[in-house]
């Protein structure tokens, strides 16, 4: 009989509840109004030659690579994050070896390294959901060979400073610390500069979140010149399709696009806080597209009410740390007006500290 690896027979299914998302989606931490109206024109313009063709991904990462202000054999585009997550994992993990995940996090992270058959090793954040920052340098070993950190964190939105990431490179020279900077647009701070100097530092972004383009799968991954090559040599040369990569320079150029949804995103994200502030909802600082709550015991309920007022938000409760927390993604100042408004119809509804806001 035809059997799976040991590993993969062992792994758990992921499955992200994408099926019948109708709705105001604020549960999976999308751009949730639509990408530039110039990238789409673009898209509407392809050509039957171009896609005819095995599409040639080296100009477009020429022009990625000058963007970021980085060598271009520095730069790889990849098939979203998730990509560059599985061929960092292919490229540097064996059994033998420990992935180090700060936890909760972003579950492909666990996902790809387990396949590999290395050990993973969660090291969980305090009550506070802060980096753990000493916590994370002390379980560095001699083989620990990746470490992934999200900042901002999903679900937390928590960050770790560039300072912090730096010394935990330095500290752990022979582990690849992967830097997954999903949410940078609506953060604004990178460590992307440092992949010149440091040896061991890889540093991902995403077009599926300020950009608009999660259904084009499009991510990038910087990292050591010395390194690069091993990664490609793991890689597809046409892992990303020739319409995202026809997207991609338009995207880029299209700044007055990504500047205003970010500042939505920015304004929005305060007018939720101070709302659950006011209701006496614990929240955690966020600097991403999202911010993580405590409902409490009535989460599940809470998820259900906000989807009969047409509004999608997500479960976190499962995650380590998390018990009781749902995550809501910030949208267009328009949106979250409604967000908010279904938010205060529903904790009047579930009687969530009503004593609080009577
Ligand atoms: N990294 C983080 C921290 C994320 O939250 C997500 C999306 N949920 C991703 C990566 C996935 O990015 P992509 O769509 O580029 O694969």
């Amino acid at each position: 009989m035809l059997r799976a690896r040991e590993t993969v027979r062992e792994m758990h299914e992921y499955h992200p509840p994408l099926a019948g998302r109708n709705g105001l989606r604020l549960d999976f931490n999308e751009n949730t109004e639509g990408c530039s109206a110039c990238v789409l024109e673009r898209i509407r313009q392809i050509t039957a030659d171009e896609l005819a063709r095995y599409p040639e991904r080296e100009p477009v990462e020429g022009i990625v690579a000058a963007h970021l202000g980085l060598p271009p054999e520095q730069v790889l585009l990849t098939n979203g994050v998730d990509e560059a997550i599985h061929l960092l994992c292919e490229a540097y993990l064996e059994r033998a070896h420990e992935v180090m995940v700060v936890t909760p996090t972003f579950s492909m992270y666990e996902i790809f390294a387990e396949a590999t058959g290395a050990k993973v090793v969660r090291v969980q954040c305090g009550a506070d959901l802060r980096f753990p920052f000493d916590k994370v340098l002390a379980t560095i070993t001699p083989v620990t060979r990746l470490i992934a950190i999200a900042s901002p964190n999903n679900p937390t939105g928590g960050t770790a400073s560039g300072g912090e990431l730096l010394m935990i490179a330095a500290a752990a020279p022979q582990a690849a610390v992967f830097v997954d900077e999903a949410y940078f647009e609506f953060h604004g701070k990178t460590v992307m500069s440092d992949v010149v100097a440091q040896p061991n530092l890889f540093v991902a972004r995403t077009f599926s979140k300020a950009y608009g383009l999660a259904g084009l799968r499009i991510g990038i991954l910087a990292g050591p010149a010395k390194q690069m090559p091993m990664v490609r040599r793991v890689s597809s040369p046409y892992s990303v399709n020739a319409i995202a990569l026809a997207a991609l320079p338009v995207a880029l150029a299209d700044k007055a696009y990504v500047a205003s949804y970010v500042a939505q995103v920015r304004a929005g994200r305060e007018r939720l806080e101070q709302e659950l502030s006011r209701a006496h909802i614990q929240w955690w600082p966020s600097e991403a597209n999202f911010i993580l709550f405590r409902v409490g015991e009535g989460h599940r309920a809470f998820v259900s009410a906000m989807r009969q007022h047409g509004i999608l938000v997500r479960d976190r409760s499962a995650d380590p740390g998390c018990d009781g927390c749902v995550r809501v993604t910030i949208g267009t100042t328009e949106q979250m007006a409604q967000c908010l408004a279904a938010l205060r119809a529903v904790f009047t509804e579930l009687k969530l500290n009503a004593e609080v806001r009577a």
